[in-house]
């Protein structure tokens, strides 16, 4: 299974999830980690284990992310790369902090980017799901949407986490949402891969670095 290693050691602030591997813009705004300056790790874990992490550095306008991944069990490849951010006024004062899709000739303004091999936007991601016959991460997207099913979530793999059901018990549901994350980080490191083989190198997607 393909996916983002651990990083260099020697930062501060981290944090822990246990979502999927995503980035959620909102919420590192909600916490501070926007302050030009910070340095920060962002860590997934499962059942109190780090799955994966990346180091995170703030600009004034951008955030560079660095970690380590592989895909499909090759050689194991630094990434490092920028994201910038942009900003749009609230109603009520203030302002709100956006991504801005690294993948070449995308640049959309998302609050979330979904992690494979390189984190981008979900329309990058059902671009490349799109584009190519039925493979095994499409089959880990179906499960993970039986999964979804059965908790009364919105399908697809990309419409982000509901709640527990009434009346299911914690233990079911925490092992049902791990194999409902286990089946979309195959999905997703699966569409990334797909990129690849699009003649869109990983390399070739990201501008700037
Ligand atoms: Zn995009």
């Amino acid at each position: 299974m393909g996916g983002i290693g651990s990083g260099r050691r020697g930062q501060t602030g981290k944090h822990v999830t246990d979502d999927y591997r995503t980035l959620d813009v909102r919420r590192w705004q909600r916490d501070g980690y926007l302050t030009q300056g910070r340095a920060f790790s962002w860590q997934w874990t499962r059942n109190g284990e780090m799955v994966a992490s990346i180091q995170v550095r703030t600009e004034s306008d951008r955030v560079i992310l660095s970690y380590r991944q592989r895909s499909g069990g090759g050689e194991w490849k630094d990434e490092r790369y920028p994201v910038r951010l942009d900003w749009t006024p609230c109603t009520f004062g203030g302002r709100r902090a956006w991504f801005l899709c690294a993948a070449r000739g995308c640049g959309r303004r998302v609050a979330v980017l979904y992690g494979g091999g390189i984190f981008a936007c979900r329309h990058c991601y059902k671009l490349a799901y799109a584009s190519q016959r039925e493979t095994v991460d499409d089959r880990a997207a179906r499960r993970a949407d039986r999964i979804r099913d059965r908790l009364g979530w919105e399908a697809g793999i990309l419409n982000g986490e509901g709640d527990k059901p009434k009346g299911m018990h914690w233990r079911t549901f925490n092992r049902l949402h791990a194999e409902h994350n286990d089946f979309v980080n195959a999905s997703l490191a699966g569409m990334m891969r797909k990129f690849g083989r699009l003649g869109v190198g990983l390399d070739d997607l990201l501008d700037d670095r």
